[in-house]
């Protein structure tokens, strides 16, 4: 009987949770995902999006979809908003329900990370960070409306800032946009306009630490520059910005005129920390013991980017695989425990190397004692891109565009699409049952009462 069977919560429908509804398949359990958006997304290529190479379907599937055959799953539109660690439930704002309980056996947060202004959360209106599909299009939208601006503005010193682009962050996703704004104002738009030249707008690459791509060996992250200041890429480094606001950057006493500054520096932990609680590291991740659990809750597991956990020393990274194989073993765990079968050994971290791409045809690949940069790497790097995105029709689809892309030039969507309104806020009663059981499943609208 289903009703007999325990019950796994997994909330977020990103890299962690996926990999732990997967591992989950076969398992006699109730699961029921919870995502705030609809789709799992994609986040490495987000950049590709925000720099019109692909469109925003390629990146991104809807959970329900990938999930389809898994019959042990229920897929939850909402927002966790706090769990009750006592009584074992979640509260989740749906569609038009807000604080609705759900109730756990086990429970999986795997809610990622969101970015941080370091203290500086004024910057984020005029400088909009790269996290989800929505920031995506929305960077599109500036920086191709800054190309529109400026083909219809007669004053060429307007024309020079509308046509300078700030990155502020010089790690993968600084460096990848960076290459991809420098390849597309050269490529594609070149010969789109007539009153301005496109190829003459400035990308300005920033960042307090001394070299791009920290993360990689010296030899690497020296190429990886070498590589964005031969695409026109300026790169400062050293100082990190000390102003931002709607006419440009300060940095190191100097100021930068753009209308088109982007964030992509550091990224802080979903708030999975305070719904629990317990001990968190400095960034707010929520420390985990090595099988993954909560200290005091066997039957909390944390993954991802969410999750902190050291591994030789060091934290390991936020990183799609580490989220990946940690959602994977909290998967795998609850389907023995369940089996009455022992533990697993703890959780360990494969390391398969890392990868940044810059502009065409070029990446850097670091795995183990191999640092690679060059063609070479970019074919690694794409071949891996495509196998892990969450299905065949999105990696043909990706595939065949960036064919396209390599041998013509011309990217996939430059289009400026403004979204108005939000379909949620229109049908959202906010006085409806707060704390009220939730229908979990089509025909089921009876909420179930658990022995606690
Ligand atoms: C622009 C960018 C580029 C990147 N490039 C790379 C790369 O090249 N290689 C690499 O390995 N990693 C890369 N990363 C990092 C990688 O994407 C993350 O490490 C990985 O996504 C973490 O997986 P996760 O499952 O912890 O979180 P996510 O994949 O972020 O998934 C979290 C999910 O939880 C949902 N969620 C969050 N809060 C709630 C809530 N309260 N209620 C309900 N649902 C919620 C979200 O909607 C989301 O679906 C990149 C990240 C970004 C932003």
């Amino acid at each position: 009987m289903l009703d007999s069977k325990p019950r796994v919560v997994i909330v977020g429908g990103g890299f962690g949770g996926l990999g732990a509804a997967k591992a989950l398949r076969k398992s006699n359990v109730e699961i029921i995902l919870i995502d705030r958006q609809n789709h799992h997304l994609f986040q490495p290529l987000l950049y590709q999006v925000a720099t019109s190479v692909l469109s925003p379907g390629q990146i991104a599937s809807p959970i329900r979809g990938i999930l389809r055959r898994q019959r042990n799953t229920a897929v939850i539109l909402g927002e966790v908003t706090g769990v009750d660690t006592d009584r074992r439930r979640v509260f989740v704002d749906s569609v038009d329900r807000e604080g609705v309980a759900i109730e756990y056996d086990h429970l999986i947060l795997a809610t990622g990370a969101t970015h941080s202004y370091f203290g500086h959360d004024e910057f984020a209106r005029f400088a909009p960070g790269l996290k989800s599909l929505a920031d995506a299009v929305s960077i599109r939208n500036r920086v191709l409306l800054a190309f529109e601006q400026a083909e219809a503005e007669e004053d060429p010193q307007r024309h020079r800032d509308l046509l300078t682009f700030v990155l502020v962050g010089a790690g993968p996703t600084g460096v990848e946009m960076a290459g991809a704004l420098a390849i597309l104002v050269r490529t594609a738009l070149r010969s789109e306009f007539r009153r301005i030249d496109p190829t003459l707008a400035r990308v300005i690459l920033i960042d307090m630490a001394s070299r791009v791509l920290g993360t990689f060996s010296e030899k690497l992250s020296a190429a990886a520059r070498r590589q964005l200041e031969k695409l026109g890429v300026e790169v400062r480094l050293g100082h990190g910005v000390d102003r931002i606001d709607a006419d440009g950057v300060s940095v190191a006493g100097e100021h930068i005129a753009s209308k088109t500054v982007i964030w992509t520096a550091g990224v802080t932990p979903s708030p999975a920390g305070k719904w629990l609680g317990g001990a968190t590291d400095r960034a707010g991740r929520v420390r985990v013991q090595p099988d993954l659990t909560v200290p005091g809750h066997p039957e909390i597991f944390v993954v991802g980017d969410t999750a902190s956990l050291d591994q030789g020393g060091h934290p390991l990274p936020g990183v799609a695989q580490v989220a990946m194989q940690q959602g994977r073993y909290a998967g795998r765990l609850i389907h023995r425990r369940i089996g009455g079968r022992s533990a697993p050994p703890p959780f360990r971290y494969f390391d398969k190397g890392n990868m940044a791409v810059v502009g065409k045809g070029f990446a850097v690949l670091q795995s183990g004692r191999l640092a690679l940069s060059g063609l070479l790497a970019w074919m690694a790097w794409a071949a891996v891109h495509l196998e892990f995105l969450a299905q065949s029709s999105l990696r043909v689809s990706v595939f065949v565009q960036w064919v396209w892309t390599y041998l013509t030039g011309q990217g996939g969507a430059r289009l400026i699409v403004n979204y108005h309104g939000s379909v949620v806020d229109d049908v959202r009663t906010p006085s409806s049952s707060a704390q009220q059981p939730m229908p979990v499943r089509m025909g089921e609208t009876e909420h179930r009462q658990r022995a606690s």
